[in-house]
């Protein structure tokens, strides 16, 4: 259950691997109950952000503050009854069960040796069945596919039933029917249990379609933070992502969607190469 002063505030972080920047002058503020995505080209920093969040990595400069208190400081079970991460990348090199890894997202609650108890079971069983995989409970998840072992995964940070979600790329290895079902399990737990949600997103339209306000990062800082019809434009794209795309309306929602431009597609191009217009 979220309580209204749940809030991050992320100031000034610069983060390094050894001594090259991955990260600079990023601060954000994000408020109870916000549904935020972080768009950005491949390297631009996005898991390094959520990672340091996270507190995988400690920044070099700057901090991150949950209810006002570094997260650095925070008690690890503590936090994790607060933060649920589901990273971009989950090496399980063990022979867990799809359902020993989503109970793992209990042991916040737990005491040391205490098991679980059917109040437990139940979360679990509800988080596995929204996520479309209780059916896997028994598989080990060294033999699932990616997908199903993402389900897996989004299904152990649901179970930590947390106040604010960090999702890296979650429906990336997904059919499309499931990354509907994901990004709208984690759209109702936003709307209706205001769980504060921070999601890197790789396809600039779900992340249009489901975000309220969208953080995008180029080269290791902020480029434009904004709602998705301030930040889902053509220059903006261009300039983030050097590609040349034409914004539309999706037909529903009125969100703005892109439609990449193929070089032969792009005014000016040539139908058949010998320099005829083709429109
Ligand atoms: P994104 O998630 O936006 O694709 P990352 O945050 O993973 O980007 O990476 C940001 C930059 O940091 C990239 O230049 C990447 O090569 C570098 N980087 C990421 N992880 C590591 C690592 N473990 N060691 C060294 N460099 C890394
Ligand atoms: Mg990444």
């Amino acid at each position: 259950m979220a309580t209204p002063c749940a809030q991050l505030i992320i100031r000034d972080l610069a983060v390094e691997y050894g001594s090259i920047p991955a990260l600079q002058g990023v601060s954000l503020e994000v408020q109870a109950g916000d549904m935020a995505g972080i768009i950005g080209p491949n390297g631009s920093g996005k898991s390094t952000l959520l990672r340091t969040i996270a507190r995988v990595l400690r920044p070099r400069r700057g901090c991150v503050l949950l209810d006002g208190e570094d997260v650095l400081r925070w008690e690890t079970k503590q936090l994790a009854r607060r933060l649920g991460v589901v990273p971009q990348e989950s090496p399980i090199s063990f022979d867990f069960t799809a359902l020993e890894i989503v109970l793992m997202g209990r042991a916040p609650y737990l005491g040391r040796l205490e098991a679980e108890s059917e109040r437990d079971l139940a979360i679990v069983r509800r988080a596995m069945e929204e996520t479309d995989c209780w059916e896997l409970a028994e598989r080990l998840v060294t033999q699932l596919s990616g997908g199903e072992k993402q389900r897996v995964i989004v299904a152990r940070a649901l179970a930590q039933q947390p106040e604010i979600l960090l999702l890296d790329e979650p429906t990336a290895a997904l059919d499309i029917n499931h990354q509907v079902e994901i990004l709208d399990i984690v759209a109702r737990l936003n709307r209706t249990e205001s769980v504060t949600t921070l999601i890197v997103m790789h396809d600039l339209n779900l992340a249009s379609q489901y975000c309220d306000y969208l953080v995008v990062l180029k080269a290791g800082e902020i480029f434009a933070v904004g709602t998705p019809e301030e930040v889902i434009t053509a220059p903006i794209i261009d300039a983030v992502y050097g590609t040349d795309v034409v914004v539309a309306r999706h037909p529903r929602s009125g969100r703005p969607q892109i439609i990449l431009l193929p070089q032969s597609t792009r005014a000016g191009a040539t139908a058949n190469g010998t320099g005829e217009r083709v429109n």
